[in-house]
């Protein structure tokens, strides 16, 4: 199975290369060795977690070393807590120690926590070094390693502190995704189903035909999955950079109410992808009365998220609680909730929904 190739081209920014395969860790660092802006580089730092780095570090190193690269690692903790300022400042530190300079790469070998920690981290060390994403959650392969949003959480709240940081390269190797439990593996699904929504007949209908085989991780399936979202993710970004015109927002579809479902029920009690995919129900039957969202659509999604293993979730909360937890998230406007709704597959649209008219709908959903 040969890897397939994306490049990513932000304006303003070096163009890079998204390269999907099974197997691919292996040739990382020959691969490095020709990206121009690692030419000259001879020390790299892989940033992993816990989880990840009994699997992976010795590969990823034994990889780097081959391109050329002398390697170090720093392993951090595994879970969200990991995105943190305390821990990005443990890394600045140990780079310091390990005397690196302004030609070292940071190589970020994990899921999103450690794209996320890894980027913020290189994007101020020295004023910013390059980093690299080998991402091995579906997650980070289909949404968090492309696009260049990078940071850390705050006590008062998730990714309050970051940078955009594109990477100079991004290394999604499947193979790795043999270890990835299933709830992990239904949270990148989620992701790609979002993005075929957003996307086009072409991507959503394709994605309903080949669910049960992505649904059992058929490994041609996999990657032409991960590779039709990085380029549904790569066009956004593209468009957006910096999420200041709009259009970045649609990646946030299905993420309104499931937001409010992961706070309310309490975070870890349901996984991100299955929140979302409950926000994706939502906001389908939220437009077929808004925007008039076409019924085949809810239910042609309905059918996908159940094919790919997110089933609805039969769980509710007071619908004035889920109105208020929507309205803390950063993405309420002058006090309405924004929501995007899809008038059709490929079509989207942002709309401010005032209390009333979201309370009536939410109360439908909670019964
Ligand atoms: P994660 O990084 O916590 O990984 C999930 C779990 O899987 C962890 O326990 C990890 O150790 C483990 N793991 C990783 N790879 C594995 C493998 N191959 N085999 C076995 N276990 C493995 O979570 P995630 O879902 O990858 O990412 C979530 C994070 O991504 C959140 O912090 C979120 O804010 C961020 N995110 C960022 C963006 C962005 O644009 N920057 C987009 C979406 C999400
Ligand atoms: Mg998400």
């Amino acid at each position: 199975m040969p890897a397939t190739k994306v490049v990513v081209n932000v304006p303003g920014e070096d163009a890079y290369d998204v390269r999907i395969g099974a197997g691919i860790l292996d040739s990382l660092g020959a691969h490095l060795r020709r990206v121009p802006a690692l030419e000259r580089t001879e020390r790299a730092l892989v940033v992993t977690d816990a989880n990840v780095a009994p699997l992976y570090r010795d590969a990823a190193k034994a990889s780097l070393a081959e391109g050329g690269f002398r390697a170090s690692d720093v392993v951090v903790c595994a879970g969200e807590d990991a995105k943190s300022v305390a821990v990005a400042a443990e890394i600045w530190d140990a780079m310091a120690q390990l005397s690196l300079g302004r030609d070292c790469v940071v190589v970020a070998l994990g899921g999103g926590v450690v794209g996320d920690l890894a980027g913020f981290v290189a994007s101020a060390y020295m004023r910013g070094v390059p980093v690299v994403q080998v991402p091995t959650t579906l997650l980070s392969m289909v949404d968090s390693s492309v696009g260049g949003k990078t940071g850390v959480n705050l006590e008062a709240g998730k990714n309050l502190v970051g940078a955009f940081k594109q990477p100079a390269y991004v290394c999604a190797d499947t193979a790795t995704l043999a270890t990835l439990d299933e709830r992990e593996w239904a949270c990148g699904c989620a992701e790609i189903a979002k993005a075929s929504v957003i996307d086009s007949d072409e991507f959503f209908f394709w994605l309903v035909d080949a669910a049960d085989a992505l649904a059992a991780r058929d490994e041609a399936v996999v990657s032409e999955a991960i590779a039709r979202s990085v380029v549904f993710k790569a066009d956004v970004v593209a468009a957006d950079k910096t999420e200041s015109k709009g259009v970045r927002e649609c990646l946030n579809y299905g993420h309104t109410l499931g937001h409010a479902v992961e706070a309310l029920a309490g975070y870890g009690t349901f996984s991100h992808g299955a929140a979302v995919a409950e926000g994706m129900r939502f906001a389908a039957r939220l437009g077929a009365a808004l925007v008039d969202t076409p019924l085949d659509l809810v239910e042609a999604q309905d059918a996908l998220l159940d094919a790919l293993g997110l089933p609805a979730l039969s769980w509710s909360a007071e619908p004035e609680a889920m109105l208020a937890a929507m309205k803390r998230d950063k993405k309420a406007r002058r006090g309405q909730v924004r929501f995007v709704l899809p008038r059709d597959v490929g079509d989207w649209q942002l709309v401010d929904v005032d209390d009333d008219t979201l309370l009536s709908h939410v109360d439908a959903w909670a019964r």
